[in-house]
């Protein structure tokens, strides 16, 4: 094998590069990986080191492997876009390194170099460009990861732990144009609660969610809407997005209070929407509050964020036995497309990025 340094990251090419999709309409999401794998690893004493850009391929871990049993593992999620231009951005990666390092907190995890980290992306981006789709809306998912390794079955922070980036090349999530979700209010199961680890990006908290997920699918709803999980009355996400509603003349969408995940589309809707003049409000909300909205015909928009969807309109709302609400008569928003053409537009190198928040990989 034929090794080489790159940026002080040692390269490993593949021997057998895999066949790459053909029909950008058919990738999915996340189900196809590129050729090759970014890995560091972190030895107490040592810190993390031995940065390197090797095949992809399975990990070996040893049954009594910390992750496996206790859960300590974080990860986080971010795009490549290759624009209209032919260039290829990224969307604010340094937010997603600062997310990181938060979840690294929570999780008893040792802080990454965040800037090295956004180096590396890009440096695996740059090897594996000619697998990000270039078909409208298509892109090349980073899926960015940390997971104990130490062989002990015992309830501590680990001293052994492996960070990984992989890639995935994703199609259009609206192939047939924005379409507005229905959505289940969940008033049973909790996604997180104040003191626990809603705020990050660690694998428990999906596996809490998966239950609601899959009961709320079953009757014919796309995702459901978290409530807090103490009085079950304010709202906090939905699915795995943040969400927005528009009352009245105010946008508002739920403070970041603990249980939920500050999301980089969420913070970017809010810097948006100000710059524009909206009165936008980051507030504890009621769920009561949007439906006597609904009821009084306040309620005009509401729609999901998330690196995903960008933005998913909610054109319907089930809470209990009672009617469901629909929003906008079933369509998407005014706003909600304006904000979609707009983030899209920024990051497929449409518009003007006047925030700066693009990164490009040249
Ligand atoms: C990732 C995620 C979001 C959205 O975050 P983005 O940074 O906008 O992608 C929202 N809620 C949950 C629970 C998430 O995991």
């Amino acid at each position: 094998m034929n090794t080489m340094l790159l940026n002080g990251i040692s390269f490993t090419p593949t021997e057998s590069p895999k066949q790459k999709p053909t029909g950008e309409t058919k990738l999915g999401f996340g189900s196809i990986f590129t050729d090759h794998m970014f890995i560091m690893n972190y030895d107490e004493g040592e810190g993390w080191h031995n940065a390197r850009i090797v095949p992809y391929g399975p990990f070996q871990l040893d049954p009594s492997a910390m992750c496996l049993h206790y859960g300590q593992e974080v990860f986080e999620g971010l795009k490549a876009y290759r624009g209209v231009d032919g260039v290829i951005r990224l969307f604010r990666p340094d937010e997603n390194m600062k997310r990181l390092n938060l979840s690294n907190d929570r999780l008893c995890i040792p802080a990454v170099d965040e800037a090295f980290c956004v180096e590396a992306i890009k440096e695996l981006v740059r090897i594996e460009k000619d697998w990000i789709p270039s078909s409208p809306d298509t892109s090349l998912y980073i899926r960015p990861f940390i997971f104990a390794v130490d062989p002990h079955v015992g309830v501590h922070p680990a001293k052994h732990l492996i960070y990984a980036v992989i890639l995935s090349p994703v199609g259009a999530y609206y192939p047939e144009g924005l379409n507005p979700v229905k959505i289940f209010v969940e008033n049973e199961y909790v996604r997180a609660v104040k003191g626990g680890m809603g705020f990050t990006k660690t694998a428990g908290n999906y596996a809490a969610s998966l239950k609601a997920q899959e009961e709320a699918e079953k009757i014919g709803y796309t995702q459901v809407l978290w409530l807090d999980g103490v009085e079950r009355k304010y709202i906090e996400e939905v699915g795995t997005m943040n969400v927005f509603f528009v009352l009245g003349d105010e946008v508002v969408t739920p403070a970041l209070q603990g249980s939920i995940l500050g999301g980089i589309t969420r913070k970017s809707v809010i810097e948006l929407l100000k710059a524009q003049g909206y009165k936008v409000t980051e507030r504890p909300l009621l769920l009561q509050e949007v439906l006597d909205a609904a009821a009084n015909g306040l309620l005009t928009e509401a729609f999901g964020s998330g690196t995903a969807a960008v933005i998913s309109p909610i054109g319907e709302l089930k809470n209990g036995t009672a009617d469901s609400i629909v929003i906008n008569n079933g369509r998407i928003g005014a706003l909600s497309q304006r904000l979609y053409d707009q983030l899209t537009g920024i990051q497929w190198g449409k518009l003007p990025d006047s925030f700066g928040w693009t990164v490009r990989v040249d």
